[in-house]
């Protein structure tokens, strides 16, 4: 066996690991050899260095009688970076992949991408004392010395900069003038600091735990020990309450001087969450999130390793905070799709958590007001302990729900977006100066163009989906940013009949301004959120009443807590219920009640009306009664009949590529090892496919799947590793394999 290892202790160097023999009967075994720290001997003099094993392989590419032997494992503690790389090869491992796609997903980019400032060491006025010294550095042959110099004369003093380069010179000569006082250099990341971090504002009165609070506290306080922290699942329905629970747990925890990753899965409520919990722990507490610059992210890392910080908020990248005294993992609203990497290694954040907290030591807590099947299922089977919240904390009351049949409101002739009911309700909020939300299902859904004369539907000529009409007469695809003007007339058929079809925030937006001449109206969707800290200032705006209508998309019903919001329209709500997607129904039903939640959270009650074109549908029946159990019931059960996850494991074979007829061989050929490698077990198996994925073409590149489904994931790892294998063979050349394990959806 051989092993790949990395030189020193420092991980920036993970494209550049060495190869080594591992030694007949080294006392580590070979499972737990990847992240290892071990001495191996190095260079032609062979002085024995430290290095972390990246990970272990039968077969050696070099000659063999180069190869060296590693000496032996570093004893003592394993240090966080052998945590982290023995974290990857799990991802590898268990997700597909590379080990150098698994190390990227786990540790951050190194700084070096990160611009340096350097500037005259007496700026600002001092240029021509400047000028002095360059001649003084010439007359000495100090060239690159003078270069420095000039070049930061010609910049008016001052130059941020990735590379010495930059001067043509190096860092060292940088760092010398820095020494003799010639310049000053400066890390800018030093002073990187996600500005909401010094929120300091403590004001807010303590808030005391109601009963329901307090057991679930006594739940986790009870069974939380040193060596069997425990796994938890807080279900408690919106506004329960959850977040003064995950603090009171914290506060436990850090108190036994442990740290804290918690995962919230967007960034629009990252604000939210980190305003709140900067109350608690100002000073303690960074951030992660996927608006931040590689530079900043490393600059979090830096302080996390550290230790200069104890809790760390983010999206599902924070679970690999280089935390040494790791002690609670809390996965907020566990359900959100935005927990599934979309990139390879394709984890699920909720199954690296738990995964984590098991190795480290820690306790894991699960939370939300709709589980997912998956986490609902570990409850049935007693691997996460239950913590329940039924009622609204501070007893607000659970709003009142209106399911509205369009069909109906058509046939009564009422062709707008908006019911009457809902329209008498929003009037009425108006009057009172109460807030609403109007929630539409997704972006984008609204804006396609098609031929009323032949039924053409405008696409993209790369991705195979409808194009998106966007204001003044822009056509886009969201996949790939494909844009076109709007003709006026069909491609196809000439027909002027061409028009936008459906509904989007823009459209909704406009029909309300229309309808209600005096609403002040906000807008939350992908568009009015592209610059960096856009969120927080709609949310800002409609939490301080300077709008009465908040329109938006998911982003704004998840996790935010507005108390003079009493109105939630959901215009169509079952959009997403027919899609071709195995998990549908579950997110309708989500969807709907979590806009529900945001209806009537503080003291004056809500009202809540699905619009829906199929109000007979289980997931809107029981989302409008906030029936949780029954619909897990009955969802199950339809699982079960077709063996989907959570009931049965479902890895889906991508294959990919620039020529279709090559995918389609190649998916066809790889179906057939794919049999093969599933041998004599196919009694419980299924093997479905190769099908066209359900978005054939993105930018140019076909893709088809072959579905493998199973409950055994263990035999899907290993039917991975067969076709991983296989993938790499001459013989699949021009197609390329991925790898998703029970998918969010259709792939
Ligand atoms: P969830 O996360 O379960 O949706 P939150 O934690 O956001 O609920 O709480 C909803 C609201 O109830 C918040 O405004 C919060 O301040 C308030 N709240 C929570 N616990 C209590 C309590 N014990 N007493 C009074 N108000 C509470
Ligand atoms: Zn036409
Ligand atoms: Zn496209």
């Amino acid at each position: 066996m051989y092993a790949d290892v990395i030189i020193g202790s420092s991980l920036d160097k993970i494209d550049r690991p060495f190869t080594y023999r591992i030694p007949e009967n080294f006392p580590v075994s070979i499972n737990e050899l990847p992240g290892r720290e071990v001495y191996i001997p190095f260079g032609a003099s062979n002085r024995v260095v430290k290095g972390f094993v990246l990970s272990v392989k039968i077969k050696c590419e070099y000659d063999e009688a180069l190869i060296k032997d590693i000496i032996s494992p570093v004893e003592g503690a394993v240090g966080v970076e052998s945590r982290l790389i023995s974290m990857a090869y799990w991802l590898k491992s268990n997700y597909g992949g590379t080990m150098n796609d698994a190390l990227h997903a786990v540790i951050p980019a190194p700084k070096k991408v990160e611009p340096k400032i350097v500037h005259l060491a007496k700026i600002p006025g001092e240029i021509s004392e400047a000028e002095k010294l360059a001649d003084e550095m010439k007359q000495k042959h100090a060239y690159a010395k003078e270069r420095v110099l000039r070049t930061l004369i010609k910049n008016g003093g001052k130059l941020s900069f990735t590379n010495a380069g930059t001067f043509n010179t190096s860092m060292s000569v940088l760092r010398n003038m820095a020494g003799a006082g010639l310049i000053r250099l400066i890390d800018k990341e030093e002073f990187r600091d996600p500005s909401i971090l010094k929120n300091d504002e403590k004001s807010l009165p303590e808030i005391e735990l109601n009963d329901e609070q307090k057991e679930a506290l006594d739940i986790f306080n009870n069974n939380y020990t040193e060596s069997n922290p425990g796994k938890y699942m807080l279900y408690g329905i919106t506004g329960s309450g959850k977040t003064e629970v995950y603090i009171a747990m914290m506060e436990r925890v850090l108190a036994e001087g442990k740290q804290v990753i918690f995962l919230i899965p967007e960034i629009a409520l990252t604000f939210q969450m980190i305003d709140r919990l900067s109350r608690h722990f100002a000073g303690r507490i960074s951030m992660l999130n996927s608006r931040m610059s590689a530079g900043e992210r490393y600059a979090q890392y830096i302080k996390a390793k550290k230790g200069l910080v104890d809790i760390v908020v983010g999206p599902r990248s924070a679970l690999f905070t280089p935390f040494s005294k790791l002690g609670l993992i809390i996965v907020d609203e566990e359900h959100e799709g935005s927990y599934k990497s979309e990139k390879t290694p394709r984890y699920h954040a909720r199954e690296v958590a738990i995964y984590r907290a098991e190795k480290e030591g820690a306790a894991v807590v699960l939370g939300s007001a709709s589980p997912s099947l998956e986490a609902m299922k570990m409850v049935a089977e007693r691997k996460l302990k239950l913590m329940r919240l039924t009622k609204r904390a501070g007893g607000a009351l659970l709003p009142k729900v209106d399911i509205v049949d369009l069909r109906e409101e058509l046939r009564s002739g009422n062709r707008s977006v908006i019911s009457r009911r809902l329209y008498e309700l929003i009037d009425d909020r108006l009057k009172k100066g109460e807030q609403t939300i109007l929630f539409i299902n997704r972006r984008g859904y609204a804006g396609f163009v098609n031929c009323r004369s032949c039924g053409k539907v405008m696409k993209c000529p790369h991705c195979d989906i409808s194009l998106t009409f966007h204001r003044p007469g822009r056509l886009l695809c969201h996949y790939c940013g494909y844009e076109i003007p709007m003709p006026d007339k069909c491609p196809s058929c000439g027909s002027p009949y061409i028009a936008t079809f459906g509904l989007g925030t823009e459209k909704v937006e406009e029909l309300v301004k229309k309808t209600f001449l005096t609403a002040r109206i906000l807008r939350m969707d992908a568009d009015t959120t592209a610059s960096k800290d856009s969120h927080r200032k709609i949310l800002k705006k409609f939490k301080d009443r300077e709008a009465d209508i908040l329109i938006g998309t998911q982003m704004i019903v998840k996790g935010h807590d507005f108390p003079n919001v009493t109105l939630v329209g959901i215009l169509a709500a079952d959009l997403s219920l027919y899609t071709n997607d195995y998990r549908a129904a579950e997110r309708t039903f989500d969807l709907i009640l979590q806009a529900s939640g945001r209806a009537g959270r503080g003291n004056i009650p809500g009202n809540v009306v699905i619009q829906t074109y199929h109000p007979e549908h289980y997931a809107v029946q029981m989302a409008a009664n906030g029936d949780y159990l029954s619909f897990y019931k009955e969802e199950m059960h339809t699982r079960s009949l077709a063996m989907f996850p959570p009931v049965s494991h479902m890895l889906a074979i991508i294959l990919y590529g620039y020529d279709s007829k090559e995918v389609s061989e190649g998916a066809s050929f790889i179906r057939n090892k794919t049999e093969r490698a599933v041998g004599g077990s196919l009694a419980d198996v299924y093997i479905t496919g190769p099908v066209w994925a359900s978005i054939a073409k993105i930018k140019d590149i076909y893709r088809k799947v072959i579905y493998v489904r199973t409950k055994d994931r263990e035999l899907l790892v290993r039917v991975k590793n067969i076709i991983e294998k296989i993938g790499k063979d001459r013989e699949m050349k021009k197609v390329g394999v991925m790898f998703d394990f029970d998918p969010e959806g259709t792939v």
